[in-house]
């Protein structure tokens, strides 16, 4: 790794906001400065207003707006009447808020592994893990690429059981044409800053066709009282704040751009890096991925992160460790191997960076600096993963 250092002394960040963000300024300081002026800071005119124009956009007939993507799980877990002695089953491959959903309710998280090519779960493992304590299935739409949802339907059909999407990261990707968050029972949606639609600090949403079930997240996230002082049932307080409100409808009028955006970028990605040993990710034909992230495999994960920070190149992992083979789930009683195809893929796993803000000549610099790290045989570059 010796003569590498980085000769044009480029900077490519994991992840910038700053610059999608500059060009809308004079929008949010008077949207934030409307806000302060009316003081509704808590739900209030802008919330409803960006509920109206989200629940639109996910082609869904109500959008809720709550204070993270982890209240949107929680509360769909509780609209759904589940807790203890009920399992839910999801993939060990996914942030850890997926599985504190099922956790906080009382209920048993069921893992079932993912499909290699997509990082999602695969339908065919789901139907051994149905039992008679079985509500529920959390497909994530992991990385912003849809998962296979026709075959979790037809099983969620056959066996009643509810299907809530994670679509946390993926605001704006679309299965057979309809953007994901409406296929399910419910959808839920995280706007933490660095996702594809991200709020100035916390946020959350969740999204159903069902208006019964609307009115029961409306008010669980407002202590349980649709009307004030009279608690219907224990709640929270789950509530979006109205300057998250306002922010996110500037920014949701941008969100296709800022997708195509992503989509180019992972296109580039593609061409660049297909002649390299690494497994590239892939977008299923009938799906838009909303490219949260771009993930590459390789055995040799640890040696190539390394390799392209040293050039000024950030990386993540999402993620190093499988749900299954957490400490916080030891009482599970998984064990390595449980799940293969999740372990290998977070052994191998590299994000690259990909965000509305990346230029052109970032994006030559990692794939140029990736070639270089097999070129200079940093790898057993013959062996494909
Ligand atoms: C971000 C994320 C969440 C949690 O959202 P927060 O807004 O951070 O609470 C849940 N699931 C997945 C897959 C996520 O990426």
């Amino acid at each position: 790794m010796s003569s590498h250092g980085n000769p044009e002394k480029l900077k490519v960040p994991y992840l910038d906001l700053k610059p999608a963000i500059v060009p809308l300024m004079p929008e949010f300081t008077a949207a934030i400065k409307s806000v302060i002026d009316s003081c509704a800071f808590c739900l209030g005119p802008e919330v409803a207003q960006f509920e109206a124009e989200f629940a639109e956009f996910c082609g869904t007939a109500h959008a809720v707006g709550l204070n993270s993507g982890t209240s949107s799980l929680h509360l769909a877990m509780r609209a759904h009447d589940i807790g203890p002695g009920h399992e839910v089953i999801t993939t060990p491959y996914t942030f850890a808020a997926t599985c504190w959903a099922i956790s906080y309710v009382g209920a048993k998280p069921v893992f079932a592994d993912i499909q290699r090519d997509t990082f999602n779960i695969d339908p065919r493992r789901i139907e051994e893990k149905i039992t008679p304590r079985t509500r529920a299935i959390i497909p994530v739409h992991l990385y912003g690429q849809p998962c296979d949802l026709d075959p979790l339907i037809n099983i969620a059909e056959k066996h009643n059981l509810h299907i809530v999407e994670d679509a946390a990261q993926a605001h704006g990707a679309s299965y057979k044409g309809r953007r994901t968050g409406g296929f399910g029972t419910m959808g839920c949606f995280s706007f933490y800053p660095a996702k594809n639609l991200g709020a100035f600090g916390e946020g959350g949403a969740l999204v159903t066709n069902n208006a019964a079930l609307a009115d029961r997240i409306r008010s669980l996230r407002e202590h349980g009282s649709s009307k004030k002082y009279l608690h219907e049932e224990v709640g929270y307080n789950y509530r979006m704040e109205g300057i998250q409100g306002a922010v996110l409808r500037i920014k949701l009028a941008h969100l296709q751009e800022w997708n195509n955006k992503r989509r180019r970028i992972a296109q580039r990605y593609h061409e660049g890096l297909s002649a390299t040993p690494l497994r590239l990710p892939i977008e299923q034909p009938h799906s838009k991925s909303a490219w949260h992230l771009y993930v590459i495999r390789h055995p040799e994960r640890d040696k190539l992160k390394a390799f392209l920070e040293n050039a000024g190149i950030g990386c993540g992992l999402h993620y190093p460790k499988p749900m299954h083979l957490q400490q916080c789930y030891t009482s599970l009683g998984h064990k390595p191997g449980d799940f293969p195809i999740a372990e290998e893929a977070a052994n191998q796993c590299l994000c690259l960076p990909i965000y509305p803000g990346l230029n052109d000549e970032m994006v030559e610099y990692v794939i140029t600096t990736i070639h270089r790290f097999f070129a200079d045989g940093n790898s057993f570059s013959g062996i494909t993963p």
